[in-house]
């Protein structure tokens, strides 16, 4: 299997069409995937397309109002693997049998065909809830790892079908990847940003005229920094909405350049910082590319001292659970001093990388502390190097090897 991301599952208990409502719910879940969209609904072939699914369901709005079935799934893609076209794109079609659309990595395949019927470990439970809420739909709880829930006339039955002792939440569920509405596990991903800002104005208290979010993730970041530090919030970079790809999320663009093309279309807003010292906070430092540009944007708008603070820790190892953190080579925490864990030498390393006057990165213990889980129920692997999750080393793969 490859790729992963936004999925979606809709059961009509009385009997109705539920296409139309996949969609919604897919649209709501779009920040979790921008490469690909599909639908699959008994007694039709699978529906696809490449891009935003606005876009695909309004190419398809006949198609889509003919489905007349009661039960289907949904899925909007972010690759960690293999290329964005639309042979990859999910749910993909099982011979005919049934239809899976899937969020995550799974790191282990080459063993996976000789113990998939003795283990078959799941790494953690995440639900990005807003898709309920845009279908006003009901939250009733969480997955838990190990479970299989099916849904049928009957209603739910669940199923544990692996022992599971502990959860690995993933913290960049929380400081980017959920939508800001969403609860995960009980904990508010606004309430985590929120508070992580806060974790961050206590560690660094750079003193600066203003903070400015880098949109749109870190806004509600840069709101617990400013209400800590006293310093005012302001929107000092703005996404230019109105071109292609302004609403797009740089992140999760499968390509480098795809990535630059977002970034150039952040839009620094010059009275903001004009002749001021400014604080940017950030959600992760993963290249370095994007941060190097926006500092050099907010200097030539003619800020004076740049500082920026980041809610994620240094990302020195690739993420082999569904984040398509790249190898190892091209991180730039590891690039800038692959070996120290001393956050305090490499903040001044990272600084000069990317041009700022003052950085401060995020530690497990602050990550800990912001979103309110303890550090034995999340994983780490991304900063320490250690897959504890996989229970076992992965296979180091280069980008090619990758997104073959
Ligand atoms: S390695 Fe990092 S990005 Fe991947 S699941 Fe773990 S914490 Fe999340």
């Amino acid at each position: 299997m490859k790729e992963h991301c936004g999925v979606l599952a809709i059961y009509s208990m009385a009997s109705r069409p539920v296409a139309e409502r996949i969609v919604k719910g897919l649209a709501a879940l779009q920040h979790r995937g921008q490469e690909s969209w599909g639908i699959a609904v008994p007694g039709e072939p699978i529906l696809k397309g490449l891009g935003l699914i606005g876009q695909g369901a309004d190419a398809n709005a006949k198609k889509i109002l003919s489905f007349t079935s009661d039960r289907g799934i949904g899925h909007v893609r972010y690759s960690t693997r293999g290329r964005t076209t639309l042979e990859n794109a999910h749910p993909l079609d099982i011979r005919g049998e049934f239809a899976i659309a899937q969020n995550g990595t799974i790191a282990n395949t080459e063993d996976l065909e000789s113990v998939v019927e003795k283990e078959f470990p799941i790494l953690g439970s995440t639900t990005d809830t807003c898709a309920l809420t845009a279908l006003q739909a009901d939250f009733v709880r969480d997955i838990q790892p190990g479970e299989l829930v099916s849904l049928s006339k009957d209603g739910l039955k669940i199923t544990r079908f692996a022992d599971s002792p502990r959860h690995y939440h993933c913290p960049f569920e929380y400081t980017y990847f959920g939508h800001p509405s969403s609860k995960i596990d009980d904990h508010y991903v606004y309430d985590a940003r929120r508070k992580l800002g806060r974790v961050l104005a206590r560690k660094y208290p750079f003193k600066a005229d203003v903070v400015i979010p880098v949109p749109d993730s870190a806004r509600p970041a840069a709101l617990g920094y400013s209400e800590e530090s006293g310093i005012p919030m302001e929107e000092g970079l703005m996404k230019d909405r109105y071109r292609r790809k302004g609403s797009l999320r740089s992140f999760i663009e499968p390509t480098a350049k795809s990535r630059e093309e977002i970034v150039r279309e952040i839009i620094t807003i010059k009275p903001v910082v004009d002749g001021k010292d400014v604080i940017v906070v950030d959600d992760s430092i993963v290249r370095g590319t994007s941060s190097r540009n926006i500092v050099q944007s907010l200097r030539e708008a003619g800020a004076k001292k740049v500082y920026m603070v980041v809610t994620f820790p240094p990302i020195r190892h690739p993420c082999y659970m569904g984040i398509d953190f790249p190898t190892r080579e091209e991180l730039l925490a590891n690039k800038a001093d692959g070996q120290t864990l001393n956050i305090a030498d490499l903040n001044k390393k990272v600084a000069s990388e990317i041009g700022v006057d003052g950085l401060g990165y995020n530690d497990i213990n602050g990550l800990s502390e912001g979103i309110g889980l303890g550090k034995d129920e999340m994983c780490f692997a991304c900063v320490t190097g250690e897959y504890l999750g996989l229970k076992k080393d992965p296979v180091l793969r280069t980008r090619e090897e990758m997104k073959a």
